[in-house]
């Protein structure tokens, strides 16, 4: 029920210096340079010394019921279980469906974020998938947005794919509208999640909406959007206007040739405020390898600790901590509109916290005050889960 962190290096992003953290019925309570013990109480302490101690990690883009199934149903990605979430610092998830909305739905993901939920992390979902007309679950977006807690958009709807259902400008319009009214409803971000494919179209229809609609740039969070130079390009220029971009995690560690840590510096070379940026995993979605002529070659499945080695790359590399840290904490956060609990060590949001070591290792993490990892092991495990 009680936690006091001692003496850790507090990030909250920012640098804090030495602080003490108290936790107390999955909240935090106090922090400051030194707390006294309070008397009469069963608390346990944990000596945060020579640890940084960070906000959890909120990734808002998990494919939590897996994806996939683009090359038949072998190509079924699994779902995702506790353990993996939590062991790779994740306290909240934003779960989305992909391609395929004919066998996964979205009834089925609210259930398996309330699973998660129930098993201690913290989770929101999207409405919809990549296809248009959206799969719902009142049958209409903006009731899902307004009604239902754990939605807080719609997406990731794919354009400029050749597995986007091509949803045409109007169609795109009254979607961006559905989401936007229904967010207003329901006070929720109400965001608009796009999937950027490879096309050469890359964002040129949601440029045309806001040229010619009252819709505001922030209603939108297009991702992957490193994935060609052009679209890079025009999603540089989209942040620059005031729009909000997310980049999809590829850490070397895990034999990608990582284009994010260079498609960041062009951005904030470019002048893009790194509040405007945000970073996720994709995590149990598919990576599907097509051909010239869109023919499936190879497949493998995303991994949620990506976002964590991602992160610690980019730190390697030369930023410094309380720089990146936004990019998987804060920013997310508010981008979906969950930071008045959620991507900060504050008093009064939700205990979510992670202790680092030296190299940016994930040592131990807290959801909602409860200790999901210690000395790197998992503490708490999924239903289910061995
Ligand atoms: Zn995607």
């Amino acid at each position: 029920m009680f936690t006091l962190i001692r003496s850790a290096e507090v990030f909250e992003p920012q640098p804090l210096g030495m602080r003490d953290v108290f936790v107390a019925a999955g909240t935090i309570a106090a922090v400051d340079e030194q707390l006294p013990m309070p008397k009469g109480i069963e608390i346990q302490v944990v000596d945060g010394r020579d640890k940084r101690l960070v906000p959890g990690f909120v990734d808002l883009h998990v494919h939590l019921l897996g994806g996939g199934g683009e090359g038949g149903f072998w190509s079924r990605t699994p779902e995702i279980g506790l353990s993996s979430i939590v062991k790779a610092g994740i306290t909240t998830v934003i779960g989305c469906l992909g391609t395929d909305d004919v066998t996964r739905r979205p009834e089925a993901l609210l259930a398996k974020a309330m699973q998660l939920d129930e098993e201690g992390v913290s989770t929101f979902i999207y409405t919809g998938s990549y296809q248009f007309p959206p799969a719902t679950i009142t049958g209409s977006v903006r009731k899902d947005i307004a009604l239902i807690p754990k939605v807080i958009g719609v997406g990731e709807v794919a354009l400029s794919d050749h597995r986007s259902s091509q949803p045409t400008y109007e169609e795109l319009c009254r979607l961006a509208a559905e989401a936007r009214v229904g967010g207003m409803i329901g006070g929720k971000a109400g965001l608009v999640h796009l999937h950027m494919g490879d096309g050469p179209r890359g964002l040129d229809v949601v440029l045309r909406l806001l040229e010619e609609t009252e819709i505001p740039i922030d209603q939108f969070l297009p991702t992957h959007v490193s994935r060609t130079e052009r679209l890079l390009r025009q999603a540089i220029d989209f942040a620059r206007r005031g729009g909000y971009i997310d980049l999809t995690a590829a850490p070397k560690s895990l034999g990608f040739a990582s284009e994010v840590d260079a498609a960041l510096r062009h951005a904030l070379d470019a002048g893009v405020p790194i509040e405007r940026i945000s970073l996720s995993s994709d995590a149990n979605g598919s990576l599907p390898l097509f051909d010239a002529q869109g023919h499936l070659q190879r497949l493998a499945v995303a991994d949620i600790k990506s976002l964590h080695l991602e992160f610690k790359e980019l730190v390697r590399s030369g930023y410094r901590l309380e720089e990146m840290l936004p990019l998987i904490t804060l920013n997310p956060a508010r981008r979906v509109g969950i930071d008045r609990q959620k991507g900060s060590i504050q008093v009064g949001k939700d205990a979510d916290l992670i202790l680092l070591d030296d190299e940016l290792n994930i040592e131990w993490v807290m959801a909602r005050g409860r200790i999901m990892v210690e000395a790197g092991h998992v503490q708490v495990k999924g239903t289910f889960e061995p």
